[in-house]
């Protein structure tokens, strides 16, 4: 058929077909040319192609090369170490002038003093700026996140001058409740139900005032906590909030708290169904709890409980990991002491002491006569004196002997009373409804 067209008019459509289909995509016309050289002599084709762009004056109407000025121009930026919001602006093209005035507006709502590293900042550039040199002058509005649902936000006005507003984002939130069984670590099982790390953390947190978190985790123990949850229009999570309940069941014994802020002192805690602060006058595990529950010190290190020979309990975690006061108190000795390597004991009250051993170094500033808080970190794990690998050497003394701080019955916390009872017991309720109707979700 082709034999019967004139060759200069087949190569023509050739070519029209071969242009056409290079505007398209690069990969079928490496197609479409394969396929073409497959069935036409090489030296022909050369030819013909050479004596028909010859022929015709003009090549073919190809579409000319417009640049299309993008819809939108926005460029996201990350403020880094040493970053001045007039340093990150002037070097994404915007000029100084209109930088200052776009910082003398934002300044008015925002202390920008404290622009976080790391912080995403969205610079909106009118189109009407945009030049080929991709160049964008005029900046039509700038935005941030102050926190997940306040945007710090500046844009022009009419008269041209930057004017600054704090945007309420729009966010959904519902209730989320997780329940988990232990089968190897808290920690596992935690993720596994994917609980957020953050979360995990203030758990561990909360429970170790009550929980040895190396010795009384076992297989079969059960976690639960409700908390809110926001997401933008998209769906995406943009923020959990702080557990608002928890509960722990260990060896089938049930320790339950509920979040509650004094709307007096404004002061948050955890309480019980009593009311009673989850705050004990020492904590059980003086570590970061969530270092011990991966099965990380399970696998080497014997995790040595309290004996007649090993008057202490000792946390196996990896050297550095933080150890805290485990109460309020006074800071009594602090450095080597034969065995038990770099030590430091605390004196809390009349009745109780404790003492922390092995540590590869102390709290920079530690020493005698110190006031510490309770969680404040006072050192860090080490192998120092007589130890076989990384480990908190722990002692609870009381009244002067070594006491194994799982059976000692630590005085309890504060407890709400009156007014703030009832209101903590009502909010009890609601959290109550709230944790059935997540359950059925
Ligand atoms: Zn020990």
């Amino acid at each position: 058929m082709l034999r019967q067209l004139p060759p200069i008019s087949v190569f023509v459509l050739w070519l029209t077909v071969l242009f056409g289909v290079t505007l398209f995509s690069d990969n079928i016309f490496y197609r479409s040319q394969k396929n073409s050289l497959d069935t036409f002599p090489n030296e022909l084709i050369e030819k013909k192609i050479h004596e028909t762009q010859r022929a015709k004056l003009e090549p073919d109407p190809v579409t000319p090369k417009v640049i299309e000025k993008p819809k939108n121009i926005t460029k996201h930026v990350r403020v880094k170490k040493g970053d001045t919001l007039m340093k990150v602006l002037t070097s994404n093209g915007v000029d100084k002038k209109q930088a200052a005035n776009l910082i003398a507006a934002v300044k008015t709502i925002y202390n920008l003093r404290s622009l976080p590293i790391d912080h995403q900042l969205s610079i909106y550039f009118s189109t009407d700026s945009y030049n080929a040199h991709n160049k964008y002058n005029k900046v039509e509005s700038f935005s941030f996140l102050k926190n997940y649902k306040e945007q710090i936000f500046a844009s022009r006005d009419t008269a041209g001058k930057f004017k600054s507003e704090i945007k309420i984002r729009s966010l959904k939130t519902k209730d989320v409740y997780i329940e988990g069984q232990i089968s190897s670590s808290l920690y596992e099982a935690a993720l596994s139900k994917r609980m957020p790390q953050k979360l995990l953390m203030e758990l561990i947190r909360i429970y170790s005032f009550d929980v040895d978190f190396q010795r009384e985790i076992q297989r079969e123990d059960s976690f639960s906590i409700l908390f809110k949850q926001h997401s933008n229009a998209d769906g995406e999570i943009v923020h959990n909030d702080t557990i608002e309940w928890a509960k722990l069941t260990l060896s089938g014994k049930p320790l339950e708290y509920a979040k509650y802020t004094s709307p007096k002192s404004n002061h948050t805690d955890y309480y019980n169904r009593e009311g009673k602060s989850v705050k004990k006058t020492l904590m059980r595990t003086p570590v970061d709890g969530a270092r011990l529950s991966s099965r990380y010190g399970k696998r080497k290190h014997p995790i040595l409980g309290f004996t007649k020979m090993h008057r202490g309990v000792d946390f196996a975690a990896p050297k550095g990991t933080p150890i805290m006061a485990a109460g309020d108190g006074v800071i009594e000795a602090v450095g080597r002491k034969g065995n038990y390597g770099k030590y430091i004991r605390i004196r809390h009250n009349s009745t109780y002491k404790t003492a922390y051993g092995h540590l590869s170094r102390y709290k920079r500033g530690l020493k005698n006569g110190k006031r510490v808080k309770q969680g404040s970190i006072i050192g860090y794990v080490g192998s120092t004196g007589r130890s076989t690998g990384p480990h908190l050497h722990y002692e609870v003394i009381k009244n002067g002997k070594k006491t194994n701080p799982l059976s000692v019955r630590l005085p309890a916390g504060d407890a709400l009373k009156d007014n703030e009872l009832k209101i903590f017991l009502n909010q009890l309720t609601s959290i109550d409804g709230r944790i059935q109707k997540a359950q059925a979700d």
